[in-house]
């Protein structure tokens, strides 16, 4: 309320600002942002509707009009050398005409469930993503691959050799100052191992935080690019034939500034409740593979010859098991979940990560006395849609509803791509996220 009424009094005060953008994920994660003129805003903030029908997986003809409440804290100014003088973006939470939270936005369900493990427990959970991607040529690459068939590279930098004067490291650059200007603390950014790739990594914050910030960098990645003539794409698997674009997520919890996940004595450094949690996700990985890869694209990149994970497992140093543990000490003790792809709803992640973690059913304890069988994440969304359908776990985590509708919409993006995909990326997976 106090925050509010701060916010309010600066946007009121601040001439520069004109408009502004209110800021909402779909269910599939994408941004939608709505621009808002100042002082129709700070009039009708409280009763602020737009209509939902129009964004696919959101509500139905019968329903569409929603609610929308201001979430005031999460304000960020947008830098004006990249999106043009006065503009700001404040994020939204979705909401039923009655103003109860609107089940298909994650971001207001993510919030409420760290706000319930916190009360009951004291216990904020931190995440840390390292977002990878590809800058190619053309302002509109990914809008014009159905006509070209083709991304191409803009650089053939690799990992951490590029010159200072190539694109793509200007593009870092350029994105790193903007984020520090909006206020993420970055910890390193990188060109990756495929040409043209980059990678940008930030320090760990709440998972709310954390998720916004995801959505906020594809945004600005993006606006970057385009300045420069060129796209960004987070696309998992935009070329055949060299290393995809993953989204490592580094989990950990604290409590009363005490990382609860570092144990020295532990196993690989980490705690009992960091296995505890990291088992459930293992037990229910399959499962809980179409959240974390919801895209027909997202399949080709699961290859562990491309660095990008398809085991069912965990391991401190192979990087073909979908958690590793990294490197650890007292402040930095995490689990690292490596299937995961840019095109993830961050929300959604989160909020699906951190239910099967703490609740998830627990796998079969192992038999020691046979050789360990390896288990495979799905390598097609088809059967990552049949192995989601089938979880009653989930269903009950994440709603019946909104369950059947996530499958829903998926299985109708993977039946406009041919079964049998080939060795090219086809036109039909790319989608604009
Ligand atoms: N690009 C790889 C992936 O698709 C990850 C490379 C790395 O370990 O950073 O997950
Ligand atoms: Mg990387
Ligand atoms: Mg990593």
């Amino acid at each position: 309320e106090q925050i509010r009424e701060e916010r309010m009094a600066y946007l009121a005060g601040e001439k520069r600002i004109k408009a502004v953008t209110v800021a909402f994920t779909d269910i599939e994660g994408r941004l939608h942002m709505l621009d808002y003129d100042k002082k129709y805003l700070l009039k009708s903030y409280d009763n602020l509707t737009f209509d939902g029908s129009s964004i696919r997986g959101f509500s139905a003809q019968a329903e569409s009009d929603l609610r929308l409440a201001i979430d005031w804290p999460a304000f960020y100014w947008l830098p004006a050398d990249i999106f043009g003088a006065g503009k700001v973006l404040v994020f939204g939470f979705v909401m039923e005409k009655d103003g109860t939270p609107y089940a298909s936005d994650f971001r207001a369900r993510l919030r409420e469930a760290t706000e319930t493990l916190y009360a009951r427990e004291g216990i904020v959970m931190n995440a840390a993503n390292e977002i990878e991607g590809f800058l190619f040529k053309g302002r509109d690459a990914e809008r014009h691959y159905h006509e070209t068939n083709a991304f191409e590279f803009i650089s053939t930098g690799g990992y951490y050799h590029s010159l200072p004067g190539d694109s793509l490291r200007a593009f870092i650059d350029t994105s790193a100052e903007a984020q520090r200007a909006m206020g993420f603390s970055n910890e390193k950014d990188h060109p990756e191992v495929a040409p043209s790739q980059f990678e940008m990594n930030y320090k760990y914050a709440e998972l709310n935080v954390a998720a916004d910030q995801v959505q906020l960098y594809k945004l600005l990645a993006r606006q970057v690019a385009a300045q420069m003539g060129l796209t960004a794409s987070f696309l998992p698997k935009p070329v055949a034939g060299v290393n995809g674009n993953g989204m490592h997520t580094n989990i950990s919890a604290n409590k009363d500034g005490k990382n609860l996940y570092f144990d020295a004595k532990g196993r690989d450094g980490l705690s009992a409740k960091a296995w505890d949690f990291l088992n459930r996700i293992l037990a229910n990985a399959a499962e809980l593979c179409l959240v974390l890869n919801p895209s027909v694209n997202a399949y080709r990149r699961l290859d562990p010859h491309f660095e990008a994970p398809n085991q069912i497992k965990v391991s401190p140093t192979d990087r073909g098991s979908m958690i590793r543990i990294p490197l650890g000490n007292e402040q930095s003790a995490r689990i690292e979940v490596r299937s995961v792809g840019p095109d993830a709803n961050p929300y959604m992640l989160y909020y699906a990560l951190l239910k099967t973690g703490l609740e998830g059913p627990s796998g079969e304890p192992e038999d020691t006395t046979k050789r360990p069988r390896t288990r495979f994440l799905p390598d097609n969304i088809f059967d990552a849609i049949r192995l989601f359908k089938g979880s009653r776990f989930l269903a009950d985590a994440l709603g019946e509803d909104i369950h059947a509708k996530f499958a829903e919409v998926k299985l109708l993006q993977a039946e406009r791509c041919p079964k049998a995909l080939g060795a090219i990326v086809k036109a039909c997976e790319i989608q604009f996220h």
